[in-house]
């Protein structure tokens, strides 16, 4: 019997391959929020070519594909049933950094995080970062993130020079802000092409700390007025907010305004990452990986609505109005303090609901918001209240005006409750020619996508998605969820 040779085993290997997907392959995925999962073929490329051959695979299998970072995302956006996988986090190498002119050009699984350690001891930091700093560059772009410094920075695709991606059909694009095509890519929710390098201009700083400002507003009228005063004064602003307050409560929560320092600060050495790195313990004491569990006991409604007042009562008293030094870190990625915060959430999970509304609206529908919560005793138990400003971007999310983030556990019995509210609330933001975010959604509805995208940058879409993706490969769970593909 004659022996096959080598190349001949290994093209019988790859046509083994592209008949059966490898079910060691098959990963349980969820969104950040673990409200829904799916299985999928997981593939982790390591080069533009491999993930050139992973899309081969799935035109030649008939597999659609789901594109994935870190799977920061809250809800289905980053999760595909059946799908083939295409994950970022073994594209992850930073190819090139210019500490003068502060470009970076890297990769698309290299993370936040990974941007700020290359370039902060040379002063410079991400101009346009989320609250946590572990997304990847794919997903950051897919979803054009915003920071507390939307309102003046603008978006994180902004601040991009040049980027790389790759069609499902094999293309390679590079898009600069002169092609119409960059406008789409980013922010398209990974359904366009997989971009796979950026060159992004960093934003030059001369201290790691921040000056950062609280204050304790008592009610809905004294956030916007805190809002208006600081706009065009602070390079960031947030607030969060009370979902438990009522009546003259309504509203009352803990802002924070913070600048960037223009002279190092009092510590020489707020620039290196010995300073920002986050610490081990909580309040000097408590083991950071414990704290889940134990938030995980007041995770409920009677729970929630006391730490959410100790919040606000502490926060009239202590600090009130005075300034401190906080370092970058701390002050962008207060979520990341405490690892695994989500789990305090499980079994069933959370989702997190956003809604942009122009400012002249804003106070209105969140507060009518906030209302609907209390009468269904379904009330956040997180909110955080930004400025924001519009952008060119095909599915942007903002708006002259202000976003509110909600986050809502989900319990065994109500979820058709909660949907129902989010539904309703959909429609006050719709009536008030608001918008909404794929990174933070669960629960929209097509009509609602329809109504706030419009019909001119859907049919955008559909004449890049039919240049681009013409065998209609890259999806989502939302997609098929909110009829986009
Ligand atoms: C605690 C927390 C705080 C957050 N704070 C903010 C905030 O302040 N502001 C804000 O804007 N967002 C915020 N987010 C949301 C988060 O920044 C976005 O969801 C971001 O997209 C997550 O990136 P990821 O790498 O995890 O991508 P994933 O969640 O895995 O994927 C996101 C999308 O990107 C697509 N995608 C992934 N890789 C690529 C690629 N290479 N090319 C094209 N498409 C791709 C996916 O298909 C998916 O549609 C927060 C999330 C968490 C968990």
């Amino acid at each position: 019997m004659a022996i096959p040779k080598a190349q001949d085993l290994a093209a019988w290997a790859a046509t083994r391959t592209r008949k059966h997907l490898e079910t060691d392959r098959i990963g349980r995925l969820s969104g950040f929020g673990f409200t829904k999962h799916a299985d999928g073929y997981v593939y982790r490329p390591s080069t533009l070519e491999e993930a050139r051959e992973v899309f081969e695979i799935a035109r030649s299998l008939k597999r659609q594909v789901v594109l994935r970072g870190a799977g920061r995302s809250y809800g289905d956006a980053n999760i595909g049933s059946e799908c083939i996988v295409l994950d970022n986090a073994r594209m992850n190498q930073i190819l090139d950094w210019n500490p003068v002119t502060g470009v970076i050009e890297a990769e698309c699984g290299v993370t936040i995080e990974d941007l700020w350690r290359h370039v902060l001891e040379d002063g410079w930091w991400p101009p346009v970062v989320s609250g946590t700093m572990y997304p990847t560059l794919g997903g950051v772009l897919a979803m054009n993130i915003h920071g507390k410094n939307n309102y003046c920075s603008g978006t994180f695709g902004e601040h991009v020079l040049e980027l790389e991606a790759l069609t499902p059909s094999g293309q390679i694009l590079i898009l600069t802000a002169k092609d119409e095509a960059f406008w789409a890519v980013i922010s398209s929710a990974g359904l366009l092409a997989m971009i796979t390098r950026v060159k992004i201009q960093m934003k030059k700083v001369h201290s790691g700390d921040l000056r950062v400002l609280p204050l304790a507003p008592a009610n809905w009228d004294e956030q916007f007025a805190i809002f208006e005063q600081f706009e065009g004064i602070a390079d960031y602003m947030v607030s969060w907010i009370d979902c438990f307050g009522s009546e003259k409560g309504a509203g009352r929560g803990a802002f924070h305004a913070a600048w960037y320092l223009d002279e190092p600060s009092e510590h020489p050495r707020t620039l290196e990452q010995s300073h920002q790195d986050l610490p081990d313990t909580i309040m000097g004491f408590w083991p950071k990986s414990m704290v889940w569990r134990l938030l995980k006991k007041f995770n409920n409604r009677l729970g929630m609505e006391f730490i959410n007042w100790s919040k606000y009562a502490s926060g009239r008293i202590l600090g009130n109005g005075k300034p401190h030094p906080q370092s970058l870190v701390g002050f962008s990625f207060l979520l990341d303090y405490v690892p695994n915060w989500r789990n305090a959430y499980l079994p069933y999970g959370f989702i997190q609901y956003q809604s942009f509304v122009p400012k002249e609206h804003a106070k209105r529908v969140f507060a009518q918001q906030i209302k609907m919560q209390q009468a269904a005793g379904l009330e956040s138990y997180l909110a955080v209240l930004k400025r924001h400003r519009p952008d060119k971007f095909l599915f942007s999310h903002a708006v002259d005006g202000y976003s509110l983030a909600l986050d809502f556990k989900i319990t065994k019995n109500n979820w058709p409750k909660l949907q129902q509210l989010c539904h309703q609330m959909n429609d006050l933001v719709l009536q008030a020619g608001g918008r909404f975010y794929f990174a933070k959604d669960s629960t929209l509805r097509p009509a609602d996508v329809r109504a706030y995208l419009g019909e001119e940058a859907l049919a955008t879409f559909s004449r890049f998605k039919a240049q681009f993706d013409p065998d209609n490969l890259l999806t989502s769970e939302l997609a098929r969820r909110v009829k986009l593909v």
